[in-house]
């Protein structure tokens, strides 16, 4: 039976997965930022198109909310094809990923999320069927068992990751194009929040839309996700418009500070100023901070790290000056 929190989580996570899906750009020219990605993704759609093959496959890695579901999302629309979406921890056994391959139509987009973290065995048996387009199931067990190929239609299989050197070589060998998503500069954030707020019919300000990029840390949904927070402010504490001041009130209430910091960012520099600077290893940060270590790696550390706040050496994670001043 579920708590009351994780009811409500669970309720909080419908309502942000929905509102994500109606800010998600619908076409690949409405996509912002990552030009070069947008261009390359562009030609490789186009010469698919032309000679009637299926696109080949893709890897993207990247920190969360840069927009690699989005751009799966909208290769699939660009080629008109089927979009089938799970993710790697979904696929815990063979026969999950069986019998999602074995319902792709030609051309078909399968889009695997936290690719690096599906199973090894289930990574395998997608070797075959991404460059031979079949899989061998083995039926039966010990003397009976037998080996039956099964054909597959040709697909292209897009694969998401904000680890790739969690990939093992020979998996990331049969991606034919692998795309790398940077945080976002400042001034393609205030495109983006301007664009999200036309679409929640919000009026923001030239300062609001800079305070809201600012302290996006690179990063799109989060941009978003702060503008959703400052709407609501708006709405409660003025006359619906997004100004400066609300702005500023809403960033407060979120804990985000003048750095784009959160409170766990803040934790994690004063655990490691607590240990004398450090360097202390990510497990102990880990515990101390109350966190996962993965999510410490994939969301927050990147951030720190960017900003010059800590260093990653071989012997763990060391404070800086800069990361010091801000916990003094
Ligand atoms: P990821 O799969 O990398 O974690 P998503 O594709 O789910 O990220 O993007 C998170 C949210 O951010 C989406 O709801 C989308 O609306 C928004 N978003 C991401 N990239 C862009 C972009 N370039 N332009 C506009 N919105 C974006």
């Amino acid at each position: 039976m579920a708590t009351p929190e994780e009811i409500l989580d669970t309720e909080r996570d419908r309502q942000e997965a929905e509102f994500e899906t109606a800010l998600r750009p619908r076409s690949l020219a409405e996509f912002i930022g990552q030009p070069k990605v947008v261009e390359n993704l562009g030609v490789f759609i186009a010469a698919a198109r032309k000679r009637g093959e299926p696109l080949d496959h893709i890897l993207f890695s990247g920190m969360p909310g840069l927009g690699k579901t989005t751009l799966a999302n909208l290769i699939a629309r660009e080629l008109g094809s089927g979009m089938h979406a799970t993710s790697g921890p979904a696929l815990e056994r063979a026969g999950d990923l069986v019998s999602l391959l074995t319902n792709l139509g030609r051309g078909d987009v399968l889009f695997i999320d936290e690719i690096h973290r599906m199973p090894r065995v289930v990574e395998e048996y997608l070797y075959s069927a991404m460059e031979d387009w079949h899989i061998d199931i083995v039926l039966d067990q010990g003397p009976a068992a037998r080996s039956v190929r099964v054909s597959l239609q040709q697909f292209t299989l897009i694969g998401a990751t904000t680890r790739e050197g969690l990939l093992s070589a020979p998996f990331r060998a049969r991606f034919g194009v692998l795309e790398r998503l940077d945080p976002y500069p400042v001034e393609e954030l205030r495109k983006i929040v301007v664009r999200s707020a036309r679409l929640l019919g919000t009026g923001v300000d030239d300062a609001a839309v800079e305070l809201v990029a600012s302290r996006a840390r690179g990063t799109p949904r989060i941009a978003n996700r702060i503008l959703r927070r400052v709407r609501d402010v708006a709405q409660v504490k003025g006359d619906g418009k997004v100004t400066r001041a609300i702005c500023e009130t809403g960033l407060r209430m979120l804990g985000i500070d003048e750095h784009g910091l959160t409170e766990l960012d803040r934790r994690i520099l004063r655990c490691l100023k607590d240990q004398g600077g450090g360097p202390i290893g990510l497990k102990t940060v880990a515990v101390a901070v109350g966190e996962e270590e993965d999510t410490i790696e994939d969301s927050y550390e990147p951030h720190l790290i960017r900003e010059g706040f800590i260093q990653k050496t071989p012997r763990g994670r060391k404070l800086t000056d800069k990361g010091g001043a801000v916990v003094a």
